[in-house]
């Protein structure tokens, strides 16, 4: 079956001349400078209407906030800054879809009433009481000296197109430059057919420019008929994963090492005058080494679950909610380590593209609870995590926690094919 896929490609890119550089460096103030227009707004609303800590912030709507249109023109007038209408009308308008997706998350976590940890300590040692500034999730000032700046925009009637391996994207009309151009470090095409929708450009620390092509493309999808190799993955907080035949996933030490040495060095960090030499040198140090874990793990991640997606025709997981066991104190920690939510998604998709299932085995099957062998319920189980291996009240059979719960899922899976996918295919 011929279907539409979307996905992202990534480049590391070079503009074509300095103007060029210039521009995008524009586009990047651009987005900046309107995301912080509109939250100096809000807190200029936020002092004169009596904001009360706990309190969600009202809508853009309801504070009156100004058009992105009408915040270029104040800008313009006030300080000067004409470059708001020299640059992509995109990066500006971006910058408002930001500051809402801002304002909406931290409205989910306004009654919780927390503080920055700087604010408290400040608040300990200085005595400054700490304000609505300081209350975390609130949207606050981008500066030029953040980790990274960005800009996003859209393909409109083919004006974002490749050639010869430059990419070239849209420019203002009242810019001088007319032409943007990126040449491309391309280490793998585009997919036959892709079609253009978005791009964000990107700079880091180091002044590098990235590209995040956003393409969709038409693919054949195969169809592979009745699964015959299924596999169960039981989340482990230990093991990340074990399957139904009882391997685990090994889980690498590299990363855990990395994750020490992080920790290290963002206590030295926090250690330090902030906005300090010795300060920059080693905020620099951290984002390298964040980066370094999170490229890691992400690759670590891709490659288990290509390796999975490959070798079976249908994995079943758990629909076990990662976020209440992210909120759980005890696990906390583990679970952001783990990332086994990336890696169902990862696994989803990877099966997908070869026509492969995915299953999900509802929220009432007791994967854990339920005896392999002769399918009592051993209800002891439920919540118990320490019991690692247990014994069947009825038949007596040996399990252990893991490995029972992924055969289970295993076994859903069979039955799933019977019930809901066999009709289809015999339909079809
Ligand atoms: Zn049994």
């Amino acid at each position: 079956m011929l279907e539409l896929v979307n996905r992202g490609y990534v480049y590391r890119a070079i503009p074509i001349s300095d103007e060029v550089e210039t521009y995008l460096r524009q586009c990047f103030g651009a987005d900046r400078k309107m995301y912080n227009l509109h939250v100096a707004y809000l807190y200029d609303y936020l002092e004169k209407n009596d904001y009360q800590i706990g309190d969600k912030l009202p809508s853009l709507k309801k504070m009156g906030m100004p058009t992105v249109s009408a915040f270029k023109k104040q800008a313009v007038s006030d300080d000067h800054v004409a470059y708001l209408y020299l640059v992509d009308a995109f990066a500006s308008n971006e910058a408002k879809q930001h500051f809402n997706k801002a304002v909406t998350a931290f409205n989910k976590i306004a009654y919780k009433k927390q503080y920055k940890k700087a604010a408290l300590k400040r608040q300990k040692t200085l005595g400054i009481e700490p304000t609505f500034r300081d209350l975390k999730g609130m949207p606050k000032f981008h500066s030029r000296k953040g980790s990274k700046s960005s800009y996003t925009t859209f393909n409109q009637n083919g004006n974002i197109y490749i050639e010869d391996d430059i990419l070239y994207l849209p420019s203002a009309q009242k810019s001088s430059v007319k032409v943007v151009g990126l040449k491309l470090h391309t280490h793998r095409p585009l997919p036959h057919g892709s079609k253009i929708k978005n791009v964000t450009v990107t700079i880091n620390t180091k002044g590098q420019f990235d590209v995040s092509i956003c393409v969709e493309f038409p693919k054949e999808i195969p169809s592979i008929g009745i699964p015959n190799r299924i596999l169960g993955l039981d989340y482990s907080q230990s093991h990340f994963f074990v399957d139904s035949e009882g391997k685990k996933a090994n889980y690498p030490h590299y990363y855990r090492k990395m994750k020490e040495r992080l920790a290290k060095e963002q206590r030295i960090l926090s250690g330090r005058v902030k906005g300090s030499n010795r300060w920059e040198k080693q905020r620099l140090l951290v984002s390298r080494l964040q980066n370094k874990v999170v490229n890691q793990r992400k690759d670590w991640l891709h490659k288990k679950s290509y390796a999975l997606a490959n070798q079976y025709d249908m994995i079943v997981v758990e629909n076990i909610d990662l976020r209440a066991i992210g909120q759980n104190k005890h696990y906390a920690k583990n679970q952001q380590d783990n990332g086994f939510g990336t890696f169902r998604l990862y696994i989803k998709y990877k099966l997908e593209q070869q026509g492969k299932y995915y299953v999900k085995a509802p929220k009432n099957f007791a994967s854990t609870q339920l005896c392999s062998t002769c399918s009592h319920k051993n209800t002891v189980l439920k919540g118990n995590v320490a019991v690692r291996e247990w014994d069947c009240p009825s038949c007596g059979a040996h399990l252990d926690r893991d490995i029972n719960a992924a055969f289970n899922l295993k076994q859903y899976g069979k039955y799933f094919t019977k019930d809901e996918i066999l009709p289809q295919i015999v339909v079809a």
